[in-house]
């Protein structure tokens, strides 16, 4: 069974960074993948945009492809959701089945032990970690490398059940953030060819960001 994908982050806003790297996770996996827009934490800088502006920009990127969906399930709830909640709402709707992997850049999944009912993740999914070609591998800490050592496994296998092991998927290293855009764009730069040409086309779309 193919398996479903997730990949949340803030978007703001979305940029070719995060879209090659859920791209080519969704071609190692051979699985359809989920952007989802988060709600920013109260302990957090708010977004720039709004969550309805963030999930435009998903849309206007998203266009012409059909390996990427966007999924507003953690907009559609009130305040933050826990990551557990999204994928036990996740596994409800997909069956017990159907394998789900939550994608994790390197330095998130090294923090994972300080994530909400972080043991009870691997049982609702697999951990697909997006490793980037010369960044080193973070340290884990004694409890979480106990916890992933006997679930390594090569991407393949990750198809082979529904939940509970851990793949590393190596993408292609871009040096794109959202901080770096949204400074680009406060100074009057335009951030061609580090987001979508669909974001540049309609003036309004980053205009949040130009003030
Ligand atoms: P900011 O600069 O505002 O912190 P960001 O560009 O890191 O934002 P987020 O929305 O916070 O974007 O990131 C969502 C997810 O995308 C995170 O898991 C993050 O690790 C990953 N990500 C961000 N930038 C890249 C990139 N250039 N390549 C691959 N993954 C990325």
């Amino acid at each position: 069974m193919k398996p479903v994908a997730i990949f949340g982050g803030t978007f703001d806003p979305v940029h070719l960074g995060h879209l090659r790297a859920a791209w080519e996770a969704a071609e190692q996996l051979d699985a359809q993948v989920r952007m989802l827009p988060a709600h920013v934490p109260p302990h957090r800088p708010p977004a720039r945009a709004s969550a309805s502006r963030r999930v435009a920009m998903l849309e206007a990127a998203l266009q012409g492809q059909d390996r990427l969906l966007l999924d507003t399930r953690e907009l559609d709830r009130e305040g933050p959701s826990y990551s557990v909640d999204t994928l036990a709402d996740l596994r409800r709707e997909l069956g017990p089945e159907r394998p789900l992997v939550l994608l994790l850049g390197a330095d998130a999944f090294a923090g994972l032990d300080r994530w909400h009912r972080w043991r009870t993740l691997f049982e609702l999914a697999h951990i697909g970690v997006l490793t980037r070609p010369g960044s080193g591998v973070a340290a884990l800490s004694a409890d979480l490398r106990d916890l992933v050592q006997p679930r390594r496994c090569r991407v393949e296998a990750l198809c082979l059940a529904p939940a509970g092991q851990v793949a590393d998927l190596p993408v292609t290293a871009l040096d794109i953030s959202a901080s770096a855009i949204r400074g680009m764009l406060a100074q009057g730069r335009e951030p061609r060819y580090l987001l979508p040409d669909a974001l540049l086309h309609d003036r309004a779309m980053l205009e949040v960001y130009r003030d």
